[in-house]
């Protein structure tokens, strides 16, 4: 949990470090507003999705299940500003499913703390192979990362992609392209 009075000291501490006034109006509430805020944006900090997968359903068949376009919101852990975009999942079931929403649950997990895309990436696959025990899975993640585009090299609208491959999707070159054309549209 966050621990509210360091936050608010360390940002004090920065708003005077970069030769701002605190206490000056716009400012006197910031570093206890920041406190607050990094206790929804790093809410998923020592957590895993095994709350959100535990509850499955019987597959009717194994075919793939894909959810796409799933938004997310995370925070660069190199510079401590937002990255954000959508995640694509792919899997497919060897017996068990579980509710749609869950995999967005997952996602939110791993984007709600200080982090790295592939990293978030890499994560959301594991917990879906360890909670769901699939034959495969495929997560894509495509991100503009504002420590990119707001400043160093600034190339708006860039995107950062990631993708990870588990089980049955590392091997299988068709099922990845599969993948890739039913998140293309
Ligand atoms: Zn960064």
């Amino acid at each position: 949990m966050v621990d509210h009075e360091k936050v608010e000291k360390a940002v004090r501490m920065l708003l005077e470090g970069i030769g701002e006034d605190p206490d000056r109006e716009g400012l006197k509430e910031t570093p206890s507003r920041i406190a607050r805020m990094y206790e929804e944006i790093c809410g998923g900090m020592g957590q895993t999705a095994e709350k959100h997968l535990q509850k499955t359903f019987t597959a009717e068949n194994n075919e793939m299940v894909i959810e796409k376009d799933i938004t997310f919101y995370s925070m660069c852990e190199h510079h401590m500003l937002p990255f954000f975009g959508k995640v694509h999942i792919a899997y497919i079931p060897n017996g068990k499913v579980a509710g749609l929403s869950k995999l967005a649950r997952t996602v939110e997990v791993y984007a709600r703390r200080l982090q790295l895309q592939e990293q978030m990436t890499a994560q959301v696959a594991d917990d879906l192979m360890k909670y769901l025990q699939p034959k495969g899975v495929m997560v894509m993640a495509a991100g503009e990362h504002t420590c990119m585009t707001m400043r160093g090299v600034k190339k708006p609208g860039s995107k950062t992609v990631s993708v990870v491959t588990r089980g049955i999707f590392a091997e299988d070159t068709h099922l990845q392209n599969m993948f890739f054309n039913m998140v293309r549209e």
